[in-house]
C-alpha cells in the first residue's frame, strides 16, 4: 500500500516504550479498506511520544485505546522509523468495531511499542519463509518491508499468504512491490472461487514448493491451527525448531506483564512474546485450551 502521508521521521533518541499508565494522542491521518471487515489506519502521533512509537521493531504491537470503549492489542504494520504508524485491523469485537466507524481526523489514544520482535538481526544471511494467515499478515508486514528494503541482508525470501477468498488477500500493492524487490509471494485461498486460478487450501501446503535448507528460517503469524500445521510440515522437511518463530496473538489487558490475562504456561505473551521461538513454547502449544 502506498500512503501519500507517509514520511520517514528524523532519527531522534527514543526512550523505550510508553509506560502502561501513559498514552500518546493519535489522529487518523488516512484510512484504507483492505478487505471485507479489514481496514488500515495511518496514525499521526502527537508529541512528546512520537519517537517512542516510531522506534518500533517488526513484530511488536501497540495498545489502541478508545476511551469509554476499551483497548486492544494491534500489531505495528509499518517498518521502523515510518510515520504515520500503520495498523491493519479486522473488526471483530468491541474496540475494533468502534474503530471501524471512525473517520480521518478522529482521535484515539495509543501506547507501545511492546513485546519481543522478529529476530531479523539474528537472521542476516538466512533464507526467510514468512508465512501468514488472514490479518496475521499485518504482524509480519514490517519484517517483509525490512527484507525488501535490505534485500542483500538475506538469501531467498518467500512470503506465503493465505486467506478465505481472493477478496481477503489484502496488501495487494505491497505484494506487487515485494515481488518487484525480488521476494517470492505465494497466495492461497480456503474457498474455491470463480475467477481464482491459484491454489485452494491452507498456508502449510504452500511450503511444499519452498526449498528448506540449512539456512532457512520460518516466521509466521496467523490462526494457531495454521501455525501448528506449518510447524509440523516444516519440521517434517528437516527444519530444526530453533529456526521457527511464531507470534501468539492472545487477548491481553495491561500489555506490561502485570495482569496475567495473556499468561501462556509460564510465559506472558505481552512481554515474553508475542514472538516466540518454537522450542521455547512447544510443550504449551500441545495443551488444548491453554
Ligand atoms: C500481540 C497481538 C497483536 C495483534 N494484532 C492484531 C492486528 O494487527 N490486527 C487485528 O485485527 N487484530 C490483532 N490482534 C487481535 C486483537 O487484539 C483481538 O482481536 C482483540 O480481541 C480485538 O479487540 P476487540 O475489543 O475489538 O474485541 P473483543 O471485544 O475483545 O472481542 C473479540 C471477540 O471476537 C473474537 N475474535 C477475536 N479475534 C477474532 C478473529 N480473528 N476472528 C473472529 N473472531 C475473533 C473473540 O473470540 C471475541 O469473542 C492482536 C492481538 C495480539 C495479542
Amino acid at each position: 500500500m502506498s500512503w501519500s502521508v507517509g514520511t520517514a521521521t528524523a532519527a531522534a533518541p527514543a526512550a523505550g516504550p510508553i509506560p502502561p499508565w501513559e498514552y500518546a494522542q493519535a489522529t487518523i491521518a488516512a484510512l484504507h479498506d483492505d478487505a471485507p471487515g479489514v481496514r488500515s489506519y495511518a496514525l499521526a502521533i502527537d508529541e512528546p511520544h512520537r519517537n517512542r512509537l516510531v522506534a518500533s521493531l517488526p513484530g511488536q504491537f501497540n495498545m489502541l485505546y478508545l476511551p469509554g470503549i476499551g483497548e486492544a492489542a494491534i500489531s505495528i504494520a509499518s517498518p521502523p522509523g515510518e510515520h504515520p504508524v500503520l495498523h491493519t485491523v479486522r473488526a471483530v469485537g468491541n474496540v475494533t468495531k468502534h474503530l471501524a466507524g471512525m473517520r480521518v481526523g478522529d482521535d484515539l489514544l495509543i501506547r507501545g511499542p511492546y513485546g519481543r520482535h522478529w529476530p531479523l538481526e539474528e537472521l542476516v544471511g538466512a533464507d526467510l519463509i514468512i508465512a501468514a494467515g488472514g490479518v496475521g499478515l499485518a504482524s509480519v508486514r514490517a519484517a517483509v518491508c525490512q527484507a525488501a528494503n535490505h534485500r542483500d541482508h538475506f538469501g531467498r525470501v518467500a512470503v506465503l499468504f493465505g486467506a478465505k477468498s481472493p477478496d481477503d488477500l489484502f496488501y495487494q500493492s505491497d505484494i506487487a512491490a515485494w515481488r518487484a524487490a525480488g521476494i517470492a509471494v505465494e497466495l492461497i485461498v480456503d474457498q474455491d472461487t470463480a475467477g481464482w486460478d491459484g491454489p485452494v487450501g491452507f498456508v502449510p501446503q504452500l511450503l511444499r514448493d519452498q526449498p528448506v535448507v540449512a539456512a532457512t528460517a520460518v516466521i509466521t503469524c496467523g490462526p494457531e491451527v495454521m501455525m501448528r500445521a506449518l510447524a509440523t510440515a516444516a519440521f517434517g522437511r528437516g527444519l530444526p525448531p530453533e529456526r521457527f518463530w511464531l507470534s501468539m496473538e492472545r487477548n491481553m489487558h495491561c500489555a506490561a506483564g502485570f495482569c496475567g490475562l495473556c499468561q501462556f504456561g509460564p510465559e506472558f505473551v505481552c512481554k515474553d512474546g508475542p514472538v516466540f521461538r518454537h522450542d521455547r513454547i512447544s510443550r504449551y502449544l500441545e495443551v488444548p485450551q491453554l
